[in-house]
């Protein structure tokens, strides 16, 4: 089942129209983070290290109201933390119904099945379930042996009652192309929507240092990937982003393109970064001081990151900004296989190691506490 056509017309419109009004800073999606609990305590993450105090806070449906309402952007994506654990997650998802938002409710689906009847069934609802990989892989890479199906037996549920569901894929070093590749035609059998993929970035905060991407190595891995595509498998994505990770095109970050408004405000200036808060939206955009970020700016947090949250509107942007661009989307969609000899080989190639698994306790909220490290 692909995008709905309404989805596709709302976006389209609202670029073109930010187009026509000369506007080059726009935001096509807030990244609005209610809370920065979590049930798990991925190795690789940087948003649940946190202290205590900050852990406990939660938005309120108002302040998230307010800061949807500011930005304006047509699509709005639920991370964290864990959204399932705000106490008034289905006020707030009700709220941007009723704004006619698109909602990507990003969950690791731990609280899916217990929580599902909360929620209605929706064109603007998307539950967008964390699974990185095949059950081995997921498992090891959220640090939690049975995740994999525990969010597999959420997801057929979600998916009986008539609720749109994607998936959401971080891949980092040493992740095996090939199971990947196995992994889509999973996805695909469950039935899902689409599937939506970003290599991980570096936070200075998470405990795994080892395993995250350079560039390079992201490109050669992706092309690995995506090359040689199975016609059956749908992407959640721009299919320009989805040939800058291949290597097949290049692309300034776009930070305001994916705007993130959490517990201290409008982050600067990225969902990946903090360098300050911002008050307002206007304030965001005014004050940032833009052109010291991007892979180009030299700024050494940027060097290695090909991520989603920044790359994205940028594939996005391009496709509206030129008749090549909106052809290449075309094509891209509708004819290309990206068939590629090499890339064929390359998932015969030896990968890296798997990462040491981290067995933690479910209620345990700080994964600084009492880790257990047990190998796979
Ligand atoms: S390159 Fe990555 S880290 Fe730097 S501003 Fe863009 S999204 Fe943020």
């Amino acid at each position: 089942m692909p995008v709905p056509v309404s989805q596709m017309w709302t976006v389209a419109s609202y670029v073109i129209g930010q187009k026509l009004a000369g506007r080059k800073q726009y935001p096509l999606v807030l990244m609005l983070e209610p809370l920065f609990r979590c049930n798990l305590a991925c190795a690789g993450c940087g948003k649940i290290q946190y202290p205590a105090h900050i852990l406990k806070k939660d938005l309120s449906p108002e302040e998230c109201f307010k800061a949807v309402d500011e930005c304006g952007a047509p699509m709005v994506s639920i991370p964290g933390g864990e959204p399932l654990m705000h106490p008034e997650i289905d006020k707030i998802v009700d709220g941007l119904v009723a704004r006619k938002k698109y909602i990507y409710l990003c969950t690791n689906a731990l609280l899916l099945k217990e929580k599902i009847h909360l929620f209605k069934p929706s064109k603007y609802l998307t539950f967008s379930v964390h699974l990185d990989g095949q059950r081995e892989e997921h498992d090891l890479a959220v640090c939690r042996e049975g995740g994999y199906d525990i969010a597999v037996d959420a997801v057929k549920g979600a998916l009986k009652r008539g609720f749109r569901v994607t998936t959401n894929t971080t891949l980092f070093d040493g992740a095996n192309p090939k199971s990947v590749r196995a992994f889509f035609d999973e996805m695909m059998d469950l039935g899902v929507e689409g599937m939506m993929l970003s290599p991980g970035y570096s936070y200075d905060k998470a405990p795994d240092q080892k395993h995250f991407l350079g560039r390079a190595r992201t490109r050669r891995m992706f092309r690995a990937i995506l090359s040689n595509r199975k016609k059956n498998w749908q992407f959640n994505l721009s299919p320009l982003f989805l040939e800058f990770l291949m290597g097949k095109r290049t692309y300034p970050c776009t930070p305001w393109g994916m705007p993130t408004y959490n517990v201290f405000g409008w982050q600067k200036p990225c969902y990946l970064l903090q360098d300050g808060y911002a008050e307002s939206f206007k304030e965001l955009i005014e004050t940032t001081e833009w052109q010291n970020y991007g892979t180009e700016s030299g700024n050494p947090a940027c060097a290695n990151c090909m991520v989603h949250s920044g790359y994205e509107a940028s594939a996005v942007n391009a496709t509206f900004s030129s008749l090549e661009g909106f052809l290449a989307t075309v094509k891209a969609t509708l004819f290309t296989k990206y068939e590629d000899k090499d890339a064929l080989r390359m998932l015969d190639e030896p990968t890296a190691p798997v990462n040491p698994l981290i067995q933690i306790n479910p209620t345990q909220q700080n994964a600084s506490r009492d880790l257990q490290e047990t190998r796979a």
